[in-house]
């Protein structure tokens, strides 16, 4: 990301003033192949905003996203397709985000049927990598509904990385799920990233969380990174008053 600005306008009638909400103030990131960023901050401070900007899902008001140089942001529909693939992201609710009409196998399979894997291939691969992470085989044969939240979440990572992506964006991936349960899913996605040398976007409201999973941190407030460096040097010596406080209100 460079210099990504989005503001959200709202009201200017007859009753109401015209406001306007800065969730992305001149945001600079950098992710490399094999580097886990995570994004950390209170709720409303732009991270999933960010996050939509990146996998193309909302469009920035300025800025511009560079993927191995080219500006997504420059592409026409057409253009942008192939990248499609290469960013995939993983979100909060794993239930929302899967089609209960659909088997588990399907759901995995659709991405890559979509963009010309013959569908029996696709299939086959998608049973493959329920085993990647950590669910039985015959699991594609059942609907989403009959997971628990934990084993659907291990369901979207899979459909995920049926695209074998380059960055993989993860929005609050383990907020949803019990502590033994977000241990599972985070060990499962530091195994994959280290792997597949997959670049990470990890985004929590939870430092610990970030603390174990995070090579690199930023911290996100009013839609700006008020602090940014390694995890251990931002958890370790936080410089900005906002990361100190946050640490703090950890129990
Ligand atoms: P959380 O931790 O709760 O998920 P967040 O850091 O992900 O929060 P965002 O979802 O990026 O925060 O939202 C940032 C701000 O932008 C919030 O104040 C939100 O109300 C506002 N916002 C988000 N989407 C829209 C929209 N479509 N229209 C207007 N305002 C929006
Ligand atoms: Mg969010």
């Amino acid at each position: 990301a460079e210099g990504v600005t989005k503001v959200y306008r709202s009201g200017g009638t007859r009753v109401s003033k015209r406001t306007e909400l800065v969730v992305s103030d001149n945001i600079y990131l950098t992710i490399h192949p094999g580097e886990t960023v995570g994004l950390v901050g209170e709720s409303g401070s732009g991270k999933s905003t960010l996050a939509r900007a990146i996998v193309g899902l909302l469009k920035p008001d300025g800025g511009r996203i560079l993927f191995q140089g080219t500006d997504l942001l420059s592409l026409d529909r057409a253009g942008f397709r192939p990248f499609r693939r290469h960013v995939q992201m993983v979100f909060q609710d794993p239930y929302a985000s899967l089609n209960p009409r659909h088997k588990v196998a399907e759901i995995i399979a659709q991405g890559p049927i979509a963009f010309g894997t013959p569908r029996a291939e696709a299939l086959a691969r998608a049973r493959e990598l329920l085993g990647v992470v950590g669910l039985d085989a015959s699991a594609g044969g059942r609907y989403p509904h009959e997971f628990s939240g934990g084993q659907r979440q291990r369901i979207s990572i899979a459909r995920a990385l049926a695209m074998e992506p380059q960055l993989l964006i993860a929005d609050e991936p383990v907020s949803a799920l019990d502590a033994s349960v977000q241990a599972q899913v985070l060990d499962l996605l530091a195994d994959i990233k280290a792997k597949l040398n997959l670049a990470m976007l990890f985004i929590t409201h939870d430092l610990r969380v970030a603390a174990q999973i995070c090579d690199t941190v930023g911290v996100m407030q009013h839609g700006r990174i008020v602090e940014y460096g390694a995890a251990t040097e931002v958890f370790g010596h936080p410089t900005d008053p906002y990361t100190r406080a946050l640490l703090d209100a950890i129990p």
